[in-house]
């Protein structure tokens, strides 16, 4: 047992079952350019250590301890439940844990994971005086070779959503009510052949992210109607309303209608046949919005922990990837394309402007917090482009906006609002279930191939499942434009 089944187990018995059997491998959303530990190990000026192994006993452990003072990836075990702590310095039985995070605000999310391995360690019979947080520099910027000094950080503290030092995490870990017994006892004794009759809906279900086994525990939800109550968005009360049978938006109860634009919209979607707009505000919208030449662009891009090249920050991203259809006022199309690797930023920059008109609307897909954000980073990265980046960022419309604001509303998108979904209903003929490359998250995948591949007619292989992924993204941008027009 590991850290991560205690934790499924105390979120959910049944979830912690269904791990037992997954072996389904959750995508590396990180793009990782070094060994973190040897990196970390620099930062900590670490010149003889022990380094914990797989499989290794507490007796390995404590004689790494016996002869060093520090440990890296130290493991630990206590009644079969497993840790592993990332750095450990120790002088007799008192020693300071540090953990290390790949974020830019270590918060109190990380309690769990520290709690548990904390307290297997005080288990094993060592004293914590102190634990750390090692998390990256957000002020540190690349230039040549990595200092790997500036940039991690290293604190003691659990940081606030405004990221700022909020509570000593010794301290709060301190303050934690659990006995680790009780809980490896309750764990211990599961019966793996768990009741599967009655599945309970709970706040651990759709919480913070939603649970991987959804659609397993709730099949009935796939095969919903598309009009279904269980659709409205951001209804506390949906399930409630559902099992006091009410099974339509349209038969919503008043009392429980926490009164959104987006739910209202979906309401009223359900009791005029499907579709719902709102003709004024999209007419308005459109007619505001609209300057020809008009283009339409979608970004891919690879995140990166630690900056791989010269001017780029932690946590930030590389696009690697635009599509492009310029509409002139007269209806024709034009499409342009860009794939690059490595660090192709510049190009992808130089390319980008050349194609892009000088003028007239920008539509993408949650621009803001998508494509004008990467304009913004590029530039900072390449200040003799700032300026036209920046005009062009000015120019950017969200065509989420009509959906996101309740104007435009069809039950087909069963409470979803993602430009995918939106397309399907459009444009059955195409599909992105169609291609190879299905989601950006495949996008990045076959883009990482592409890096370390030389034959050649693979390379082109993947390219072409880039160009018709990504060029079905702006396509779908334009037909949903068409789509709104044609509705005013
Ligand atoms: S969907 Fe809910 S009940 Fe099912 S495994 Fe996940 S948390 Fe447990």
């Amino acid at each position: 047992m590991h850290i991560s089944d205690v934790r499924k187990f105390l979120r959910c018995p049944r979830m912690y079952q269904y791990s037992l059997t997954d072996n389904q491998k959750s995508f590396p959303f990180f793009n990782i350019i070094c060994d973190t530990d040897e990196s970390i190990i620099n930062k900590l000026n670490i010149k003889d250590y022990y380094l914990g192994q797989v499989n290794e006993t507490n007796e390995d452990t404590l004689k790494g301890l016996s002869e060093h003072n520090w440990l890296v990836k130290a493991r630990f075990s206590y009644r079969g439940l497993r840790c592993r702590v990332p750095f450990l310095y120790h002088e007799g039985d008192r020693c300071d844990l540090y953990f290390s995070s790949l974020t830019l605000n270590p918060t109190d999310g990380e309690t769990d994971n520290i709690l548990w391995t904390a307290s297997v360690v005080e288990k094993c019979g060592l004293t914590i005086d102190n634990i750390y947080i090692i998390y990256l520099n957000k002020e540190y910027v690349r230039h040549g070779e990595l200092e790997h000094d500036k940039l991690w950080s290293i604190t003691d503290s659990f940081f606030n959503a405004n990221g700022h030092a909020s509570k000593n995490i010794l301290g709060h870990i301190r303050k934690q009510t659990f006995s680790i017994d009780l809980v490896l006892d309750q764990l211990l004794h599961f019966d793996n052949e768990y009741d599967d009759t009655e599945v309970m809906r709970t706040s651990k279900c759709t919480g913070r992210s939603k649970c991987r086994y959804y659609e397993r525990c709730f099949p009935e939800e796939k095969d919903m109607p598309d009009n279904s109550i269980l659709t409205l968005v951001g209804s506390q009360y949906k399930y409630d309303m559902y099992r006091n049978g009410i099974r339509y938006l349209a038969d919503v109860n008043l009392d429980r209608f926490e009164g959104s634009a987006q739910q209202y919209a979906q309401i009223m979607a359900d009791k005029n046949n499907g579709l719902f707009f709102d003709k004024v505000a999209l007419n308005s919208w459109l007619n505001d919005q609209t300057e020809y030449p008009l283009s339409f662009i979608d970004f891919e891009w690879d995140l990166y922990p630690i900056p791989p090249f010269d001017n780029m920050r932690p946590m930030e991203v590389l696009p690697f990837q635009y599509s492009l259809d310029i509409m002139q006022s007269d209806g024709s199309i034009s499409h342009h394309e860009f794939i690059g690797e490595r660090d192709c930023r510049q190009k992808f920059v130089e390319n980008m402007l050349n194609d892009l008109p000088d003028h007239g609307t920008i539509f993408a897909y949650n621009a803001l917090g998508a494509e004008v954000l990467r304009l913004k980073e590029l530039s900072e990265q390449f200040p003799e482009y700032s300026d036209k980046l920046m005009a062009a960022a000015g120019r950017f419309v969200d065509l989420a906006m009509p959906f996101i604001n309740g104007v435009v509303y069809h039950t087909g998108m069963r409470g979803l609002y993602s430009l995918k979904v939106i397309q399907s209903i459009i444009d059955k003929e195409r599909s992105y279930h169609d291609l190879q490359v299905e989601n950006g998250l495949d996008a990045v995948s076959i883009h990482r191939k592409i890096e370390h591949i030389d034959d050649h007619e693979l390379k082109r292989e993947y390219y072409d499942e880039l160009y018709k992924y990504c060029g079905l993204d702006s396509y779908a941008l334009v037909e949903v434009y068409d789509k709104l027009k044609s509705l005013v």
